[in-house]
């Protein structure tokens, strides 16, 4: 359903820009906003709809997992896209390094705090995740945890995670790459393989799926799944099985991504594009996120939701952003290369 929607979306969006000079003239009548994104519409649809509400500016939406950037340079001068959504700090990196992007300025934007969003305004992070442990109430009695002890063998058989090669797992790898070297990260995703209790499958709430069933203790998983578990019906009782404890809460600190946005090299609605930039860096904006999406807003400004508290204290690890961008390519080698998706026993 969803994919039919969002191809829906493009053709009308595409349709829009195809060939039409005037596509200006349409947005004179019409103000509108085209976006681009990797994030799931249930995560932004608020923010457009208040957005929409505020300015009367429409936005439209494209989702999809995987090729964006890739339909956007193919694009190149004809593109609709004013904007890219997307997670992780390396591909908003990518997206610059790749051309596809342009910098933008403004008194908002530039109020967001500087190690969240690009040097030269290219791309500015919005909120802020935690990639954290998902425990078990009933079998693990311990209350800290580093991401070192996940190789421990004393987990053995009793970790659960997604895909070695999925962003969220490459980026922590990048970070430890960055704060450890390559050949401890290596040992480090060895130890955590071995630690494994099955081959790698499914999403991060599928890991506290499995731990409520007994498969696992401990998995990895980020912290806004936590809140989108609870809110399921289906999910609450996966969600009730577990508690979120805070990687090297103790010393360096936890893993922090982001979400963030680019303006479209070839953004043909620019200033309604930056209008929108600007409410989602808005105290308003920041407040939505952190409220309905539960994920930590990127400006100090604006505190995180009650629901996000009650699970405890983050300390976010201090490395700079683009460590992840620097290191993200090696991790995927390293995970490969220790064969991590073939699963414990290989
Ligand atoms: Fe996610």
């Amino acid at each position: 359903m969803k994919s039919n929607t969002a191809r829906g979306a493009l053709s009308a969006v595409i349709a829009c820009a195809a060939g039409f000079s005037l596509a200006s003239t349409a947005a004179r009548a019409e103000a509108q906003v085209n976006i681009y994104s990797y994030r799931e519409p249930a995560l932004i649809d608020p923010l457009l709809k208040a957005f929409t509400a505020k300015t009367g500016i429409k936005a439209n939406v494209v989702f999809a997992k995987d090729g964006l950037n890739e339909r956007l340079a193919a694009e190149g001068q004809n593109s609709p896209a004013d904007l890219l959504f997307t997670v992780d700090a390396g591909r908003l990196s990518e997206a610059k390094a790749a051309g596809i992007t342009q910098p933008v300025k403004s008194d908002t934007l530039t109020g967001l705090p500087a190690s969240f969003r690009d040097p030269e305004g290219h791309w500015f992070g919005l909120t802020m995740r935690s990639r954290v442990i998902y425990a078990s109430k009933d079998r693990v009695k311990q209350g800290s945890i580093t991401y070192e002890e996940l190789a421990d063998p004393k987990w053995k058989g009793k970790l659960c995670t997604r895909s070695g090669q999925h962003v969220y797992n490459t980026s922590l790898a990048a970070t430890m790459i960055a704060h450890k070297g390559e050949a401890a990260t290596e040992t480090w995703l060895k130890g955590m393989k071995d630690n494994l209790a099955r081959k790698p499958a499914g999403g991060d709430r599928e890991q506290v799926r499995d731990v409520q069933a007994g498969l696992c203790d401990i998995a990895l998983g980020n912290t806004y799944y936590m809140a989108a578990m609870q809110k399921n019906p289906e999910q609450k009782a996966w969600a009730d099985s577990v508690r979120i404890i805070f990687p090297n809460a103790g010393d360096r600190g936890s893993h922090v991504n982001i979400s963030g946005m680019a303006m479209a090299k070839n953004a043909p609605n620019k200033d309604s594009a930056l209008k929108l930039m600007d409410f989602l860096a808005s105290d308003e904006g920041q407040k939505i996120y952190a409220e309905v999406i539960n994920e930590y807003p990127v400006s100090p400004k604006v505190a995180p939701s009650e629901l996000v508290k009650s699970w405890g204290t983050l300390k976010p690890d201090q490395l700079p952003l683009d460590n992840i961008a620097k290191y993200r390519k090696k991790a995927s080698e390293l995970a490969d290369k220790v064969g991590f998706d073939a699963g414990p026993g290989t």
